[in-house]
């Protein structure tokens, strides 16, 4: 990013306006919050019908559904997310409350017992890696952290991860057994996948047997606009290719009904299933199905969970909307700062110029308003540029979230004009 050229005097005058600003700004003692992309009470009122309790707590097929079993989860849920998320329902199994749990248990689970296709155990490897397109998931990298999974960033662009680097890696590197992929509004730059990318991921050679795409597809139909985007078919696609066991797909009602009381999903090959369901039994009796089942009588269908995101959009889009129109008006044709302006997902992600992500995050907090520390989006929070700033624009009020990034803009003038007056002095 090229910040405009301007005279000195010209920054000078930008700079003390932006220090004026942000002396207001702190003397409003604000307490606002961009952290997390959570849904805000609004959306979650959206799902109160949850709440009402079922007439009889009986599935389809008349199995009572207060006992202990069914680890595959109800049928009649797997029938409604089965398109949502590419998976044909006798491959998709719904489980607990959380997808990212999920994912902790599939690289556990890999770690521990040998996958299908593979030789020996991850842990009986010298070492294993993980690709990490970057910007990516803080609690992706986390795991990885947490369980002695080296990551290898890889760049992002608007269409997926760029494919040449993953091709090599994974061709060259028999370390390397996975890469996490967000492949629909991904987390946090809403980029979608290509159809390119996904066919490239499905067919490439792979160093490693085992080598597995985790497909965290968890914002699969979270849509901002009337024109849903769409991916192309990892699983078929893998099957197509001879690669049918190489995808993991999870998803969850995390941001469709409850945060933390939904219900999560993992989908695979049959190969995968069977041995994910030997792994789980050991686990578990079996989920809680009294919530699937209240999901099941609350969604109703396909068109029941369609009509359902398309109310969470009416109250979420405002507020994407209002962010761009405010960086817009503040920021636009500076030089500095870049923006995303997603069709999907949630977040924001914001590049400000090299070495400022870090002193704009700062500041805000000076100011009262948290932002996602610098440095989340990449592994082990390392940004080398330090220039990506996630924003999570959902959860605070409209009014509130117009103040924090307003607020947010003004200490990007700051730095932004001190980095720069810094440069010319230099
Ligand atoms: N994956 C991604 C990409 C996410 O952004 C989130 C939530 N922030 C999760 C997973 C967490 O999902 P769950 O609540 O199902 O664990």
């Amino acid at each position: 990013m090229t910040a405009h050229a301007s005279t000195i005097d010209e920054l000078t005058v930008q700079r003390d306006r932006a220090r004026q600003d942000h002396a207001a700004l702190a003397a409003r003692e604000l307490k606002l919050d961009l952290t997390r992309g959570k849904p805000s009470p609004q959306q979650l009122d959206l799902s109160a019908g949850l709440l009402e309790s079922p007439e009889a707590a009986v599935s389809a097929d008349g199995t009572d559904l207060r006992n202990y079993g069914g680890l595959q989860g109800l049928p009649e849920l797997r029938a409604i997310f089965s398109d949502a998320l590419q998976v044909p329902v006798e491959q998709l199994l719904a489980a607990g409350n959380s997808s990212l749990e999920l994912m902790h248990d599939a690289l556990v689970f890999a770690l521990l017992g040998t996958l299908p296709g593979g030789q020996r155990r991850w842990v009986d490897e010298p070492q294993i890696a993980f690709l990490c397109p970057v910007p990516g998931y803080d609690r992706h990298f986390a795991l990885c952290e947490r369980l002695g999974i080296e990551m290898i960033p890889v760049p992002m662009t608007s269409d997926g991860p760029d494919m040449d680097v993953v091709e090599r890696l994974a061709a060259e590197d028999p370390r390397v057994k996975g890469i996490w992929c967000v492949p629909k509004y991904s987390n946090p730059d809403g980029a979608v996948y290509s159809e390119d990318a996904v066919r490239r991921l499905a067919a490439m050679p792979t160093a490693a047997p085992d080598f597995r795409i985790f497909w965290d597809n968890a914002y699969a139909v979270h849509h901002l606009g009337d024109e849903p985007a769409a991916i192309a078919d990892l699983l078929g696609l893998c099957a197509e290719h001879g690669n049918p066991d190489r995808a993991f797909v999870f998803g969850s009602t995390s941001k469709i009904t409850f945060a933390g009381g939904g219900v999560a999903f993992f989908g695979s090959s049959p190969a995968n299933v069977q041995w994910w369901l030997g792994c789980t039994a050991k686990r578990s009796i079996g989920p809680d199905k009294i919530n699937q089942l209240r999901h099941v009588r609350f969604l109703r269908d396909a068109d029941g969970l369609r009509e359902h995101m398309r109310r969470h959009a009416a109250v979420i889009r405002p507020k994407f909307e209002a962010v761009d129109k405010i960086l817009n008006a503040e920021l636009g044709g500076t030089g500095l700062a870049e923006w995303t302006r997603p069709e999907g997902g949630y977040f924001i992600t914001v590049r400000v110029p090299a070495g400022c992500a870090r002193a704009v995050v700062a500041k805000a907090k000076e100011a009262g308003i948290a932002l996602t520390p610098a440095g989340a989006t990449h592994p082990r929070g390392d940004d080398p540029l330090d220039q990506v700033i996630r924003i999570a624009p959902t959860y605070p009020e409209q009014s509130e979230l117009e103040v924090a990034i307003a607020g947010f803009a003004t200490c990007v003038r700051l730095v932004g004009t001190e980095k720069l007056l810094a440069e010319h002095e230099g």
